[in-house]
Formats: structure tokens, sequence, C-alpha cells
């Protein structure tokens, strides 16, 4: 690769940039991605461990694009598993013909704009650089796995393995003794299927948290046609509401109905499983009494799941209020405690004291491992901006700028650096989504943005500092409008040491987010600076 140019530099090949490349394939501009994978696919390349499935159904959760392509290509569950979706990004990469413009094995290190000619120089570790007029980060909202420096880690003699970052060839657990460390959303997936093969298996929680039931189940024949009969219909309803699902919001308080209706509700969304749950009332986000209900109502359920009851009263989750960190789905994870080959061990009030050669130290009890798996997520939507540390205008860098929290104007661009897009950045729907619906979105801006300027002989595009300040304002006000800022959530920085506590994405809905998006550009790009080179050199 050494020295290339090109049009537009995008960083990562997941949906965010495999769809990005198509796009600007078809302004015919020349697209450069890097990435540093071995194939497509970003979050389901990474995130291979046992258990791991979506919890948008796979009706909803893929491109709405390619009319033929929703149209041909069948998903076995309602649930997708990772390995489907995966086949799913390879398959539209070789659809759209898409690696001859991938660079994989790629990491990007450094990305720098230089003002006199307007363009970024993206570096890689292997010292190669692409310089483009545009760079647009693909880089993804939870792409750079975080674990923690336990102590005496490096003594332990067993295999260790963090979630995000899978191996291939898969873990073999048969007769081994497991310990997990977490229990988010990936451990809660992949707990009850080490259980079933590991000799032993101890799980380590910290926080518990509230999941809800997938009932994933083979693909419906009917339910597949109900979607593919009218699937731009539905696809355009979707991009309307809260969180780009069509998933039945009942749109009537909890504290509106009695109690007996309100446990119907809760029954029924319950035993129909997913996410949904959290659309049972329309208050339960933003109503601490209406959340109590719904939180009372899993408790319930877990107590009523799992047998030993002093292991139902660590995993009770009582220090959020439920849906303010992400809502878990499962399949067994409660039921997973009534096994004999499965113990819980509470670290909440005392920690993880050190790992041993041999296994983990809590509360000075050793518990023996051959493997552990760190659940322990991630650092969540600026871990890998900052990681790269974009250099602005004016000798701006990312991690600067965004020191205080992340700030940006839409979630789609930072002031200090022109020309740099992010997909589902900070301060848009992002993860609050079905993201492919966000991501979908943002690309489209985005080329249509490229295409107004190219066509306007615009050359540089950067928010106004002024916009941007009122937009971090717009997120952070209508954030604690609701309960989400009141729980220790990655969404607010609160899993990582030192990171400032800002509550991250916008909670204002998907669709009337993209109203605000689509009445921007209409006015000729309100809050953003466009430059032609010419221009610029006269104001300097
Ligand atoms: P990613 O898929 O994260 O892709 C980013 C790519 O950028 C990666 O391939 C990465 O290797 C590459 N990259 C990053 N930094 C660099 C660098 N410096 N140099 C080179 N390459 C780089 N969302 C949902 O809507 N529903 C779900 O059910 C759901 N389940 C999830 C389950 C898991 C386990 C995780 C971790 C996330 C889940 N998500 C889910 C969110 C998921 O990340 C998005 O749905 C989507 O896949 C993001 O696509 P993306 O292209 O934006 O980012
Ligand atoms: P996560 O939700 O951040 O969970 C990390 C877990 O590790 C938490 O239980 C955390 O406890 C624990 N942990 C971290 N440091 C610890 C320490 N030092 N000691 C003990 N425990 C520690 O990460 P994740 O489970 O990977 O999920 C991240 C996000 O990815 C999800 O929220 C979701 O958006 C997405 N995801 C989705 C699905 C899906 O269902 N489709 C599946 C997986 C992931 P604390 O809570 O106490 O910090």
């Amino acid at each position: 690769m050494a020295n290339s140019t090109a049009d537009v530099v995008i960083v990562g090949a997941g949906f965010g940039g495999m769809y990005m490349l198509h796009k600007l394939r078809g302004l015919g501009l020349k697209a450069i991605v890097l990435e540093r994978a071995t194939g497509v696919g970003g979050t389901w390349y990474w995130n291979r461990y046992p258990g791991a499935r979506c919890d948008v159904e796979s009706m909803q959760y893929s491109y709405s694009f390619d009319p033929q392509l929703q149209q041909e290509w069948n998903w076995s569950e309602r649930f997708a598993s990772q390995p489907e979706i995966l086949s799913y990004a390879n398959h539209v990469a070789d659809r759209l013909d898409l690696r001859r413009d991938i660079r994989f094995e790629t990491s990007v290190t450094s990305a720098a704009y230089d003002e006199a000619s307007q363009r970024w120089t993206v570096g890689t570790e292997a010292g190669d650089t692409v310089t483009a007029r545009f760079c647009v980060m693909a880089t993804g909202c939870l792409s750079t796995s975080r674990q923690p420096d336990f102590p005496g880690l490096s003594r332990f003699k067993g295999k260790t393995y963090h979630t995000g970052h899978w191996p291939h060839e898969g873990v073999d657990f048969a007769g081994k003794r497991v310990a997990v460390i977490g229990t988010g959303s990936s451990a809660i997936q992949a707990i009850p299927v080490i259980a079933k093969q590991a000799a032993l298996l101890t799980v380590f929680q910290r926080t518990p948290n509230f999941s809800i039931p997938t009932r994933n189940k083979p693909m419906d024949g009917e339910y597949e046609g109900w979607w593919k009969k009218d699937y731009p219909q539905h696809r355009a309803i979707a991009r309307t509401q809260r969180a780009g699902i069509i998933n039945s919001v009942n749109d009537q308080s909890a504290l509106a109905v009695d109690d007996a209706e309100r446990l119907r509700i809760y029954e029924e969304r319950w035993s129909s499983g997913g996410t949904s749950f959290m659309a049972s009332f329309n208050d339960l986000s933003v109503n601490k009494a209406s959340n109590d209900t719904a939180a009372n109502f899993v408790r319930g359920k877990i107590r009523a799941m799992v047998k030993d009851q002093a292991v139902a009263d660590i995993l009770l989750p009582h220090n959020h209020p439920i849906g303010t960190k992400r809502i878990c789905v499962d399949s067994h994870y409660y039921e997973t405690y009534n096994r004999a080959n499965v113990r819980l061990v509470d670290v909440r009030k005392a920690p993880i004291e050190t790992i041993t050669a041999n296994g983990v130290i809590v509360g000075g009890q050793e518990y023996a491992a051959d493997i552990i798996v760190f659940a322990t997520g991630f650092d969540a939507m600026t871990g890998t901006l900052v990681g790269i540390n974009p250099h602005g205008r004016d000798g701006a860098t990312l991690a600067e700028e965004w020191e205080a929290g992340p700030r940006t104007y839409l979630g789609l661009m930072s002031a200090q650096f022109p020309n740099l897009f992010m997909i589902t950045g900070p301060g848009s729907p992002s993860v609050l989504s079905n993201m492919i619906v966000s991501i979908e979105q943002h690309v489209d801006w985005v080329t249509d943005c490229i295409g107004y300027m190219t066509s306007n002989g615009l050359t540089a595009i950067e928010p106004r500092r002024d916009a941007q300040d009122a937009w971090v304002e717009h997120v952070n006000e209508m954030a604690f409008k609701t309960l989400y800022p009141t729980a220790n959530s990655w969404y607010m920085g609160a899993n990582i040491p030192g990171k400032p506590q800002v509550f991250m994405p916008y909670i204002g809905g998907v669709g009337a987010y993209r109203v605000k998006c689509d009445e921007i550009a209409a006015s000729g790009y309100t809050g953003f600076e466009l430059n032609g080179s010419q221009a610029r050199q006269a104001a300097e």
C-alpha cells in the first residue's frame, strides 16, 4: 500500500464501513477502507464467543438499501446468531464486490489534517499512509475491548480470553474449570452455553443486570413472508421509530392501568421475549415509579427461576432502574444457576483481589480455574476514536478536545476536524437504536454531504463551535429528562476508571433525529462552515 491517495479514506469494515464504501462508489469517488481484522463484519467478526446473538430481530437487523438483497437473504432464526450475521456480512461483501477496496490486517494508528491541502493523511501500524480529502471513521462504538488490569494475571497458568477477541478456532471447555468475569450482555449470552460444556463454571458478578428471555426460535415462514411482502414500507416505518425498530410501544403509562392489567401486559411481553419488554409502557425510562413496576416484575421472575434463594438474592439487580444499563437478553441465563456445576461469586463487597497461577482469589478464597473468560466490556463510543487521536486544524487533537467528554455536532463531526465524519458517533442515537438503521442514516447523510460539496466546488466542511455547543447541551438536556444518567453504565463512561461521566448517545429518538439531520442538510448545512479551497485562501 505504501503511500496511496484516494478521494475518501474509510476506517473500519463493519456494517458502517462496508455501506459507506458502496455509497461512495455510487458517487464515482475512489474510496479505500482500512481494517485491522482479516475480514469484514466488525462486531460480528470479533465477538465470536459462544452464544453471541443479535438482540434485534433478524428481519430488522439487516441492510435495507438493497431491495433484492433483503428479499433473497433468508434468516434461519428469529434472532440471528453471530455466525449467521457474519455470513451475511461476507455475502454482502461478495455481492457488492467490496473487498477489492478494503485493505485488511491494516491497523490505523494516526490521522492528521493538513490545512493547506485540506486533506487527511491516515497512518497505519505498518508505516503506510493514505491521503484523501475526506476521512470517515466507521470504527464502531464497541470495538475497543477492555480488560481490567487484575493483579497477578501474568502468573495465571491457564488460558485467558476476552469475549470481544474470541479465537476463530473456538475454545474447548470440555472437562475444564472455567471462570467468567462479568455479567453484562456478553457474559449473559455466553454463560448458559459454557455451563453445558465445562466441568465447573464460576461466575464472578460485580453488578447484577436485568435480562429478558429472547424466546428465540426458528424463523416462522409466515412472519418472514409478512416482512418481505412489504419490506420497503416496514423499513420506512422503522426509520421513524424511537429505536429504529418496529416493536409496538404501548402508548400508555405503567401507572395508568390497574395492577391486574399491568401484570397482564408484562406477562404478555415476557412470554413473547426480547427487548420489546421495555416497550410495555411509554414511561419506563422517564418515571421511576413506573420503572419500579417493571423492575419488580423482572425481579419476581428471577426469584421464580432460580431455585436457591440465596443465589437469587445475589442475582437481583437493585442499583439501577431497569433499562438504564443496556437491557440484556438471554436464553436460559437464570436457570443456568440451578445447575450443579455452576457457582456464583459476588464480587461487589469483596472485589477480585488477585489472579494466581491456578485461579482467582476473592475474599481470601481461591476459586480454581483452567480458563478465564473476561466478559468485561468495552471503552465504548470514544475509546477507538480517541485511540487514533486525529489531529485537526490549528494543532487540535481529539483527545484534548474531548477531554471532558465527547463534543460533536449531531454525532457526525467535531469542530476543529474538517472533513472528518463519524458513523454513529457520540451525540447520535447509535447504541440506543437498531444500529443498522442508524448506520444507514449516517452513511446516507455523509454521502449526500460529500456529493453536495463535490458538485458545488466545496472542499472543506466543519461544524461551527456554537452549533456544536448547542447540540452537546441538547444531548445532555434530553438525557437528564430520563432515568438513564442515574446508572453507572458504559453509556455514561462509568465502566472505565477516569473516563469523564457524560451520557454519550442521543436519546431524542431515531425518527426525530433523522428529521433534524435532514432539515440541516436541506437548509444548506446550517451550523456547518463550508469552504471552497479558494474561499479559505481568501479568508486567510
Ligand atoms: P463495528 O462493527 O464495530 O466495526 C468497526 C470496525 O472498525 C471493526 O472491524 C474494527 O476492527 C475496525 N477498526 C476500529 N479501529 C480501527 C483501527 N484503528 N484501524 C483499523 N480498523 C479499525 N447492535 C444492535 O443494533 N443490535 C444488537 O443485537 C447488537 N449486538 C451486539 C453484540 C455485541 C457482542 C456487540 C459488541 C455489539 C452489538 N451491537 C448490536 C452493536 C454493533 O456494534 C452494531 O450493531 C454494528 O455491528 C456496528 O457496526 P459498525 O460498522 O459501526 O462498527
Ligand atoms: P458490559 O455490559 O460493559 O459488561 C461488562 C461486565 O464486566 C459487567 O458485568 C462489569 O461489571 C464487569 N466488570 C468489568 N470490570 C470488572 C472488574 N474489575 N471486576 C468485576 N467485574 C467487572 O460489556 P458486554 O457484556 O460486553 O456488553 C457491552 C455491550 O455490547 C452491551 O451493553 C450491548 O450493547 C452490546 N452487546 C449486545 C449483545 C446482544 O444481546 N446482542 C450481546 C453482547 C454485547 P459492572 O457492571 O459492575 O461494571
